[in-house]
């Protein structure tokens, strides 16, 4: 590609909203521009990036016996009112009507179309195991789209379906897209880890995220030192119910109301009866689907959001609004406690056990102290409803846990008879028994994958590009353009490389040096060829590469040689 003849509209600034490096780099070197929020157009040298992106994508998921697919965007909403799907998603879900008044929508995700087609075409054992896939582009109404390709409203999505006639078989189809998922994100020299996750809105019983290892990731992570265990912190088990050693014993001492005036955050108030965190109960209200449930945990942990739905089986989950707190416990917001509350309640493990501790009164300005389960209030349930902390250990082996952000770049799941059964998708098994089907899915998100991979590797000049995913592998800079013995060299070297099919660029533009290397620093290239009259007088010129800062002067005639075994080495160093 000749730089003159194409287009990499670069900017010097930072775009003012850009928080993240990867948006910011994004933007500047030219690869995408915002349409509307969280919506984009790929840029020529974007488009490139993604395409590759997608090209590892496919290679990989061909590789382990997935078949390509393609899936309509706009879906049926009597498809999604099938699975249930249609009332509880949410306003993620783009939402319209066709000119006969009929609901469709814009797909944020596939089930139940690719359940829709296999329920037509799938009646036999014999038909699997079989795995379907497909590159596509999904709309989510996500409520606060940013940080570029990262987080987008309209973004395109690997998203492969496996369908297998037992357990067994559907465990290996998972696993074998476990080891394709490590294949691909190797390959774009990524540093990511496979954490255990939730499964959220898709559903299903038992899932994985690829986190790519960031601090700027939006997604927090727990891993054991000692042990592969690894997982969300929403996710993450808590084991041990740790209860302070001074609250395990003892008799149940007498109620006792406090004044606590104008007392409102745990510190205030800890600090006020002179007691640790530990000692005091918070008492949470909350709206799971239509019911209200007090949640219960020590004044030192934090309730997990997460965990309380799913412990309730609940769709939604909703921290009451202040009316609705004042409504079910009489009192203003913060003087919630379980002694007399109305309300369904649930309480951490780390609670069962404690003795003698404090609540609030429900009543403004007062707390309990000295409160007891059993005695002054009962527990419905009690359930791992807290997310880990930094003094908790490893849930598998005991061991010391380690806190981390990630990217979530992929994400896969055990659905199990999820969809199958709501869609009657069903088949006959060897012994002519009609079985549902069972399946799993797996999502990549490519521009997150590209977007991620900068956030990973750039310095303050711009891209450090990953090979396997660089808009170019190579760009040539001739520094003099009104130099002929330049210019031939460099045509000469553009034309070989393009011969042996690498991608390059060659930087023609009538520009000084310090415009073209300020350019090729922000677009990242891994080898740039320098093309300088100096050198060229002494039939030689410059390799330097983008993630390393000296440079190498080699004989001009050899030189397309040279950058075949570099880009070699760099391919090998993924493998
Ligand atoms: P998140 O928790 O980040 O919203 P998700 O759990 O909703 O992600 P999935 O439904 O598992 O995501 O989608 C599969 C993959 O699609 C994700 O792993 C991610 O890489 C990508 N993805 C999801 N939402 C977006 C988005 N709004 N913009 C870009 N990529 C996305
Ligand atoms: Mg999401």
């Amino acid at each position: 590609m000749r730089y003159s003849k194409y287009f990499i509209p670069t900017y010097k600034e930072v775009p003012s909203d850009a928080e993240i490096i990867s948006h910011q780099l994004m933007i500047r070197a030219g690869m995408i521009r915002k349409l509307t929020s969280g919506i984009y157009t790929y840029l020529p040298a974007g488009l490139r990036s993604i395409k590759k992106m997608e090209n590892i994508i496919r290679e990989e998921m061909n590789r382990a016996g997935a078949i390509e697919v393609l899936m309509p965007a706009v879906q049926p909403g009597e498809l999604w009112q099938e699975s249930g799907r249609w009332d509880y998603y949410g306003r993620e879900l783009l939402r319209f009507k066709d000119r006969h008044n009929r609901d469709v929508c814009f797909g944020p995700t596939h089930e139940e179309v690719i359940t829709d087609l296999v329920r037509r075409e799938i009646h036999s054992y014999k038909q699997m195991p079989i795995n379907l896939y497909q590159i596509q582009t999904k709309f989510r109404d996500e409520i606060r789209p940013r940080f570029g390709l990262m987080r987008g409203r309209e973004f395109i999505m690997k998203d492969a379906y496996s369908f297998d006639v037992d357990e067994e078989s559907a465990n290996r189809s998972y696993e074998i897209m476990h080891e394709a998922y490590t294949k691909i994100f190797q390959r774009c020299g990524l540093r990511f880890r496979a954490v255990e996750a939730d499964t959220g809105s898709i559903g299903g019983s038992y899932s994985h995220e690829f986190m790519v290892l960031a601090d700027t990731g939006e997604d927090q992570t727990i891993n054991c030192v000692n042990c592969p265990y690894a997982a969300n912190l929403e996710r993450a088990e808590v084991k041990t119910p740790h209860v302070p050693p001074d609250m395990k014993s003892g008799n149940m001492n007498t109620l006792e109301s406090v004044d606590t005036p104008g007392i409102k955050t745990i510190e205030e108030l800890t600090s006020f009866l002179n007691i640790s965190p530990d000692q005091l109960i918070k008492t949470l209200i909350f709206v799971a689907d239509d019911d209200v449930v007090a949640a219960l945990v020590r004044g030192d942990h934090e309730l997990n959001e997460v965990k309380l739905k799913n412990f309730l089986g609940a769709q939604t989950v909703e921290l009451a609004d202040v009316s609705l707190v004042e409504e079910t416990t009489g009192a203003p917001m913060g003087f919630a406690g379980p002694i007399g509350l109305k309300a369904r309640m649930v309480a951490d493990n780390a609670i069962r056990g404690m003795k003698n501790f404090v609540t609030g009164g429900n009543r403004k300005d007062v707390h309990i102290k000295n409160v007891n389960i059993g005695r002054d209030f009962n527990v419905e349930n009690f359930g791992d409803l807290r997310t880990i902390s930094p003094h908790d250990t490893c849930p598998r082996c005991g061991g010391e846990i380690q806190f981390g952000r990630g990217i979530e770049v992929g994400h896969i799941f055990k659905l199990g008879i999820k969809y199958s059964q709501a869609l009657k998708a069903v088949f006959l098994d060897e012994q002519g028994k009609e079985k549902p089907i069972i399946m799993g899915c797996y999502g990549i998100g490519v521009g997150r994958t590209v977007a991620a991979a900068i956030e990973q590797n750039h310095d303050k000049d711009g891209i450090i590009f990953p090979i396997p995913i660089s808009p170019f592998e190579v760009t040539i800079l001739p520094l003099q353009m009104h130099e002929t013995t330049v210019i031939e060299t460099a045509e000469r070297i553009y034309a070989e490389l393009l011969d042996h099919d690498i991608d390059v660029l060659l930087d023609d533009r009538d520009e000084r040096a310090g415009v073209k290397f300020k350019d090729a620093d922000l677009l990242g290239t891994p080898v740039r060829v320098i093309v300088g009259l100096k050198g060229v007088k002494k039939g030689q010129l410059e390799i330097k590469m983008r993630a390393e800062s000296n440079s190498i002067n080699v004989p001009a005639k050899d030189a397309s040689a040279i950058i075949r075994e570099k880009l070699k080495a760099l391919y090998d160093s993924l493998k």
